[in-house]
């Protein structure tokens, strides 16, 4: 039995969720997890076959690896909370098609709304091209890659909702990928550093 049924998501952001076909095949709405009163939002990309069927983003080999990123930052769940772009998990973990984007990211908006976070740190390339697009699905192929932009802090403006964006690598990336680690940390001392001069928020 997954959350599909929860009256907890009837609101027009999730109903546009329950109009793809990824939620007619997917177990659990993936809504996300950590402390939602962090100051650090983390927005990867799709739940896997693991997170579809806990209901909670990152419980796969790339949360273990991101559990891990973050001790070694000396930082937990505690201190940022977990979403993705698509809530519903994509057949075959296949890339996010243009059009379920455009009908999942009205809900991470809305996170970001309510969250209010210092940082949005994008994990990898397809949450950190929607932010640089502004949003615009339609020019996210247009966008630079996460090698060339990664720890560079920027201020995004999608339809008024104005938040600092700071793009990370993916965790999964580093798995394979072990070289990118120190980059990793590097980075996130720029996130630590936006959060020291943001001790109000
Ligand atoms: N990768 C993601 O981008 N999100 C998850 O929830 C799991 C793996």
């Amino acid at each position: 039995m997954g959350n599909k049924d929860s009256m907890e998501f009837n609101f027009p952001e999730a109903n546009l969720v329950k109009g793809t076909k990824l939620f007619e095949d997917c177990i659990n709405i993936v809504v996300g997890k950590g402390n939602p009163n962090a100051r650090i939002l983390f927005v990867g990309e799709a739940p896997g076959r693991k997170e579809d069927e806990e209901g909670f983003p990152f419980v796969g080999a790339a949360g273990k690896n991101l559990d891990k990123l973050l001790e070694k930052v000396g930082l937990s769940l505690d201190n940022v909370y977990v979403a993705n772009i698509l809530k519903c998990r994509p057949p075959e973990n296949r890339d996010p098609l243009p059009e379920e984007i455009k009908a999942h990211t009205p809900w991470l908006l809305k996170q970001i709304k309510d969250l209010e976070p210092v940082a949005v740190c994008s994990l990898g390339n397809y949450a950190t091209k929607f932010f640089l697009a502004g949003g615009d699905v339609d020019l996210m192929k247009d966008q630079p890659g996460i090698t060339s932009v990664h720890g560079k802090p920027r201020q995004v403006n999608i339809g008024g909702l104005i938040f600092k964006l700071i793009p990370l690598f993916h965790p999964a990336a580093m798995i394979y990928n072990r070289g990118l680690e120190p980059l990793w940390e590097e980075d996130m001392n720029i996130v630590k550093k936006e959060l020291s001069q943001n001790k109000l928020s």
